[in-house]
């Protein structure tokens, strides 16, 4: 089966989602292929910093999340930590219901000309289950592992020798703690609890990787271990007792890998009418804490360039001229590095 699309965004995590709706606010309807059967919110939590917020502001959700996450005590500004599947659905919820297309795996790509003036191209569009769609724009927002960035002939991602554990902790009698975040460092480790409400805290450790890592990253209870009584073990006794509070349904660990950022200023960042966008284009490490800041940054660029080469024919709305979204995305690039 073959189907065309004005713009096609893989991926429907953070970047995805906020592509698509930064769009649909300027008036473009994309499909999102998303290749889990629902929506991803592995990590639990995430901390959203001010630049997060304003980039929520203009994609008009951001009272929808102040709503439920209150900024924190004393300065009332810096991060705020939001659930992940509610980050999601805030954004998915914004979207109509045939946006999203789950079970729809990447697998290809290739580009023909297009037969007219401006010898513009489409991305064709490989999926796994045999569908084949034709887009006059392709977004990559598929992560640190980008089908997309590869195509691009982006380098690869290297690792960044950090490791990182992450869970919520929840108190069902509540906390007792001040909304604030409270934040450790020691030799390679930093850890930090900040609130998401009066009963749940999302807290992480990145440190140094270590050699045994790997041997219990999909064990929840050992990695809840080894932070107790090795990693953190001279942390103060209120990161322990957060981290002994753990859903361990949510603990997770992951190796973060990062693009250097000479990769992004040298490399193929686009080409024609596809880019890429999120972790997809800048994977860093959580030290920064600004993966998921800087892809809602990004989706708002790419709604407002791309907005330039909507047709100005009102019977045409929504479709777009190939050769202006191809400078678009240009100057989406030009904006980001
Ligand atoms: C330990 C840790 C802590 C972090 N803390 C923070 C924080 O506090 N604040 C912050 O801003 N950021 C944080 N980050 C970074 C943040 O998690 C990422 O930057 C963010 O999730 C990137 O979103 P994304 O949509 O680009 O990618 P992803 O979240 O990886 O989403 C990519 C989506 O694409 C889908 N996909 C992949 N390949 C294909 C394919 N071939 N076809 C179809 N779909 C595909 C995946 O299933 C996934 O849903 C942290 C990261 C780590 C590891």
């Amino acid at each position: 089966m073959e189907i065309s699309e004005e713009v096609v965004v893989v991926g429907g995590g953070i970047a995805g989602l906020a592509t698509a709706l930064a769009l649909k606010r300027v008036g473009i309807e994309a499909l999102v292929l998303e290749r889990s059967p629902e929506l991803r919110t592995t990590g639990a939590a995430l901390t959203l910093f001010p630049n997060a917020w304003l980039a929520l502001k203009a994609l008009g959700v951001v009272h929808k999340l102040t709503s439920i996450y209150s900024p924190l005590k004393k300065t009332g500004k810096g991060p705020i930590a939001v659930h992940r599947r509610v980050l999601l659905e805030t954004l998915a919820r914004e979207l109509a219901p045939e946006t999203i297309r789950f079970s729809s795996k990447l697998t290809s790509i290739r580009t023909v000309a297009m037969d007219d003036e401006f010898s513009s191209s489409v991305a064709i569009i490989s999926l796994h289950d045999g569908m084949t769609i034709r887009a006059k724009v392709l977004i990559g927002c598929d992560g640190v592992h980008s089908v997309v960035a590869r195509w691009l002939g982006l380098k690869a991602p290297v690792n960044s020798g950090r490791s990182g554990i992450r869970s919520l902790a929840v108190y069902p009698d509540g906390h007792g703690f001040n909304h604030e975040v409270c934040q450790f460092v020691d030799q390679g480790k930093r850890g930090a609890y900040v609130p998401l409400n009066d009963k749940e805290f999302y807290w992480f450790l990145t440190y140094t990787s270590t050699l045994q890592d790997e041997k219990i990253a999909a064990d929840p209870k050992l990695l809840q271990k080894n932070v107790t009584e090795n990693l953190a073990k001279d942390f103060p006794p209120s990161f322990l007792d957060v981290v002994q509070h753990s859903d361990l349904a949510t603990l997770t660990w992951a190796e973060p890998k990062f693009r250097y950022p000479w990769d992004l200023i040298c490399g193929h960042v686009c080409k024609g009418n596809i880019t890429v966008a999120g972790d997809a284009m800048h994977p860093m490490t959580p030290d920064l804490g600004q993966g998921g800041c800087s892809a809602l940054e990004d989706a708002v660029v790419l709604g407002r360039q791309l907005a330039k080469s909507l047709l100005p024919n009102p019977n045409e709305r929504g479709q777009i001229v190939a050769v202006e979204a191809a400078r678009a995305i240009q100057g989406y690039v030009k904006e980001r590095r």
